[in-house]
């Protein structure tokens, strides 16, 4: 099984002139805090064994420390079409914390984002997405899924120059598809 690790490829100086506040909140995040934030949104996966896709909202803590969950959300598709992990997870943070403060979260989530999921991310402006299993990785586990990728919707995004990263944990995840609740 191929497993990959993509980062987004602008470098700060590029990304601070475009978009001033997207790039420069975040700390840098190293790769063991990006694994505990994912093993939070591997855990709220666990609310829905047919469609385990979770996410938690973090703002990471700088240094290395532990960074403060903001939202957490699940994938409730059945009751309601759009509400895909990283939508509820969207909605929970606009709940506890209003339309603000983006720029400093990052979006962990378990599968990589849908188009739709990606473009609400993306119009919130939020500072940094992570992602385990790709839709490729989603895809062999039975799962339908739109064929554009997360890069291609941040790429095809000309005021967003957030971190984009997939592949945390991806291992797991994917065995954590595979072995769904059919
Ligand atoms: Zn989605």
């Amino acid at each position: 099984m191929r497993r990959r690790l993509f980062l987004c490829g602008c470098t700060a100086a590029a990304c601070t002139a475009t978009v001033p506040s997207a790039r420069a909140a975040l700390p840098p995040i190293p790769m063991d805090r990006h694994e505990a934030y994912m093993r939070l949104a591997i855990a709220e996966a666990k609310g829905n064994p047919r469609y385990p896709f979770g996410a938690v909202i973090v703002r990471p803590g700088s240094g290395g420390s532990g960074g403060e969950v903001m939202a957490r959300g699940v994938n409730d598709s059945a009751a309601n079409p759009i509400l895909h992990g990283e939508i509820a997870c969207l909605n929970d943070y606009v709940r506890r914390h209003g339309n603000a403060g983006w720029a400093d979260t990052v979006l962990y989530t378990t599968g990589e984002p849908c188009s739709m999921c990606m473009s609400a991310l993306m119009w919130a402006g939020i500072g940094g997405v992570v992602f385990a299993s790709s839709i490729e990785g989603i895809t062999r586990a039975g799962i339908g899924q739109i064929a554009i990728t997360a890069r291609a919707v941040a790429d095809a995004t000309p005021f967003w120059r957030g971190l984009l990263l997939g592949g945390v944990l991806a291992a797991e995840t994917d065995r954590m598809f595979l072995e769904r609740k059919r």
